[in-house]
């Protein structure tokens, strides 16, 4: 059986004895794209490639690009622990034509090494078109022959963060258009429908290949430019990919959460292999680790915020396990995930003794209010018959570190919700609370500090930063 590292090698190989150069995983941070909170798809760091800006020396590259959806326009973080594809960090594996070739080799390569290099059983396969791309369908039909009840025309927008979308768009402006999308059939014995059906969300049938044809601009009015030239741009999820390879449902069953899981089960005396907090576990502590690694730090703010949230997350599973300790666990994760995924990112284990201080630091910080704030969650909840409101949800987050999505996927576990309004007073606290800091602030300047002291702040601050780009911790694409 092949493991995913193989696999990984297997995508890159085929489409170089195709002409495609190789090309590394960017940073999750994207370079200079202030559209973007982090890199969700292989296409971004080729974005001006396809806006015509910039020219590469070579026109087909393919990458295996580090990816996080946690956050902005792709947010996957409330799927992960409840669906068996989806996680915070994965691997997308991307083959692109920069106005090279087009739709019909695109599809022909994808099928090629499906069904041939993979030997994919061909009746286990199922695609989507953009409901218009008759060009498309003429190719998946007659080129490749696959019987027309298995060609799926799905629309856009059709609403909802899990209905199906054959037109795909990196961010709200930028480069987009119709796809082809490539579905496995699991069995009947997992529930879910067909895509495009009302039933779609299951696991049974799970999309392991996007094709992006890639011919429009979109303009911050909404407005379609056409690209200068039509390109391609794919994602394959290594995850998804292997889970089918391996023969194995879910992605958390392949080899690289396997040994991720085993560890956490260890460390917490967990003897269920499928317990959901061990899923979680694994599925963080790469999406933290390699958020680090690029230069992310647990702040109250933007990148940071996202990365601190995901961590707490990690950390009260942990406290769920009823396995939190003085000196930290989660960090302890670090080394089984630079075992599986050090040869291929490098950087992982060149920093491994940063990332673990940096996890440790923020598990210590949240550990010491963790447990209070899960008490008072539980008597708020009791008083209220199940109902959270907006004060009780501030409360959590200012006084006992508990953001407020964090909240609510344990509200979600307890089968309990937020009362109505919730989140709009909770909002407007929080404005108050950033009002009095102003405030305060102004009022620290009237009464006129030393300038020596603003200045040595300002410093302390800037030096800060400094230390971070010493360490080699700040990449800048
Ligand atoms: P889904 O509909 O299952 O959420 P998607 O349509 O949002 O997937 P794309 O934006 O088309 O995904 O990304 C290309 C590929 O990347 C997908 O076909 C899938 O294999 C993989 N992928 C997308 N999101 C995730 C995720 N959160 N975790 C793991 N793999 C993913
Ligand atoms: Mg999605
Ligand atoms: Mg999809
Ligand atoms: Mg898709």
């Amino acid at each position: 059986m092949k493991t995913s590292a193989e696999i990984r090698k297997d995508f890159l190989d085929f489409f170089a004895s195709k002409g495609h150069t190789v090309v590394p995983s960017s940073p999750l941070v994207p370079g200079n794209d202030p559209t973007l909170l982090f890199t969700n798809a292989g296409m971004v760091q080729f974005k001006d490639v396809f806006l015509g800006a910039e020219k590469r020396s070579y026109k087909r590259a393919a990458s295996s690009q580090r990816c996080v959806r946690a956050g902005g326009k792709h947010n996957d973080l409330d799927q992960v622990g409840y669906t068996a594809r989806h996680h915070t960090f994965f691997e997308m594996l991307g083959n692109f034509s920069f106005g090279d070739y087009f739709k019909k080799d695109a599809i022909a390569y994808a099928w090629e090494l499906l069904t041939g290099v993979w030997q994919l059983p061909k009746d286990k396969l199922l695609v989507t078109i953009y409901h218009t791309d008759d060009e498309a369908f003429d190719i998946w039909h007659r080129d490749i022959g696959l019987p027309a009840d298995r060609i799926i025309r799905i629309g856009d927008n059709k609403g909802g963060p899990y209905a199906s979308d054959n037109f795909w768009q990196m961010a709200d402006t930028g480069p987009c258009g119709p796809c082809t999308e490539i579905f496995y059939d699991h069995g009947a014995h997992i529930a879910g429908g067909p895509p495009g059906s009302p039933d779609e969300d299951g696991d049974r049938f799970i999309e392991i290949w996007n094709n992006v044809f890639m011919q429009f601009d979109r303009q911050p009015d909404g407005s379609l430019l056409p690209l200068p030239a039509p390109c391609v741009d794919t994602g394959m999820g290594l995850e998804r990919v292997s889970a089918v390879l391996q023969h194995v449902h879910s992605n958390y069953e392949i080899d690289l959460f396997q040994h991720l899981i085993k560890h956490a089960a260890a460390l917490t005396a967990t003897q269920d292999l499928d317990n959901k907090s061990l899923r979680v576990i694994a599925d963080h502590v790469r999406a933290c680790s390699f958020l680090i690694v690029d230069g992310v730090l647990p702040s109250n703010e933007g990148r940071g915020y996202v990365l601190r949230r995901i961590i707490r997350r990690a950390v009260r599973h942990f406290w769920k396990l009823n396995t939190l300790q003085a000196d930290g666990q989660f960090w302890r994760m670090v080394q089984p995930l630079v075992e599986m995924m050090g040869g291929a990112y490098p950087e992982l284990k060149s920093k491994q003794p940063f990332v673990e201080q940096a996890l440790k630091a923020e598990e210590a910080a949240f550990s010491t209010t963790l447990d209070a704030g899960m008490t008072r969650l539980e008597t708020a909840l009791a008083a209220s018959g199940g109902k959270l409101d907006g004060e009780q949800l501030f409360q959590l987050h200012d006084t006992y570190g508990c953001p407020p999505d964090l909240i609510t996927d344990i509200l979600r576990e307890k089968d309990a919700a937020l009362s109505e309004g919730a989140t709009a007073q909770y909002e407007s606290l929080m404005e108050q609370q950033r009002d009095r800091a102003r405030a305060a602030s102004k009022f620290a300047g009237s009464v006129g500090l030393p300038a020596e002291l603003v200045a040595s702040l300002h410093a302390t601050e800037f030096l800060g930063y400094e230390t971070l780009e010493k360490d080699g911790c700040r990449i800048v694409a």
